[in-house]
């Protein structure tokens, strides 16, 4: 451990000594009350799961009595927290620690009962067995992130391998339990998502984003961006020398803007439609969409009826209309025709 970590490591457990919370599973080295609490825990938030770890407790007292209930029976008594799978993996796991018999000391063991991935296993693990295993979720990827100022996004590969690594460097030597246990402390009632309480924080002097101003930037998570992929078939209404277009409405990518007849439906025109593709599948990037567009023009000596909001332009007029940049990549395709 270098300087810095070992600063980190003490200070918090100090930290935790004075304002750690007392909870009825953390004065226990039963590892069956242990599981119990994390998973119950794994969705909800203290206040209420402890009261449904008593009834657990009260109505299943060990593992035993616990495979032995029929799944009814655990669903009911879960009734109201949620995440109903959550039960279901308990009776399993019940099951798979009896058939096993003893309850599994191991991180690989622990880590093979149903429902148990690899936070709960670190903490399982830490605290039934004192395993050297760190258990890193939300509340240490913010509060390494800020304290050491790493700016690497927590929900990609590398965040994940760096925070992991990070918090296993910091466990101090046979208390991996307790380091666990003070940071998730520290996380839900010192170092918070959206208020700090950095003025009145030990780690204060030493902490990076405290000290660079940076603590309402990280951590830094990547937005899930889902990109949408659209078809848009334009048609290009040609009538003496003038064009039909529109204004692109709100609610949509490039609101305000103008551009000719536009179908959506994601087909292409019918094969008898006096219509001349120019241009087909061209594909335009947008942050958060595809786009690919066919391109057909429609001399026509009539004005067809179109919609209400279509108006009738000189083509030459079109280049003082603002466009999508699409829509100009369609003119120039024309033009070049
Ligand atoms: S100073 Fe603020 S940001 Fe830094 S560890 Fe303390 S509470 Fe968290």
């Amino acid at each position: 451990m270098t300087n810095g970590n070992e600063n980190f490591t003490s200070e918090l457990l100090h930290w935790y000594k004075q304002h750690g919370r007392n909870l009825p599973w953390r004065n226990t080295k039963d590892a069956y009350a242990i599981w119990l609490s994390e998973i119950i825990l794994q969705q909800t938030r203290i206040a209420q799961g402890t009261d449904y770890w008593y009834r657990f407790m009260e109505r299943y007292p060990d593992v035993e009595t616990l495979a032995k209930a029929t799944e009814d029976e655990v669903l009911r008594l879960w009734q109201g927290l949620g995440y109903y799978s959550r039960a279901r993996n308990l009776l399993k796991a019940a099951r798979q620690i009896t058939e096993l018999g003893h309850f599994p000391t191991t991180a690989a063991e622990i880590s093979k009962l149903k429902g148990v991935g690899p936070y709960t296993s670190a903490a399982i693990g830490s605290l039934a067995f004192n395993l050297p295993m760190a258990a890193v979720d939300g509340n240490v990827y913010r509060v390494l992130s800020r304290y050491f100022g790493i700016n690497i996004p927590i929900n990609t590969t590398e965040g994940k391998h760096t925070f992991q690594a990070l918090a296993q460097s910091l466990l101090p030597p046979n208390e991996a339990g307790t380091f666990n246990q003070a940071m998730m402390d520290f996380g839900a009632i010192q170092c918070t998502p959206a208020s700090p309480a950095c003025p009145q924080c030990p780690l204060a002097e030493s902490c990076t984003a405290y000290r660079k101003g940076l603590v309402g930037q990280l951590p830094v998570k990547l937005r899930n961006l889902k990109i949408r992929e659209r078809h848009f078939t334009y048609l290009y209404i040609r009538c003496h020398g003038e064009v039909a277009i529109h204004r692109r409405k709100k609610g949509d990518i490039w609101q305000g803007l103008w551009e000719p007849f536009l179908s959506e439906a994601g087909s292409a025109l019918s094969c008898n439609s006096p219509a001349k593709l120019i241009r087909g599948n061209v594909k335009h990037v947008l942050t958060h969409q595809v786009i690919y567009a066919d391109f057909y023009l429609l001399n026509m000596n009539v004005k067809p009826a179109l919609p209400d909001d279509y108006i009738w332009i000189k083509e030459t007029d079109f280049d003082s209309y603002g466009k999508p940049r699409l829509v100009e990549k369609m003119l120039q395709i024309l033009a070049e025709d």
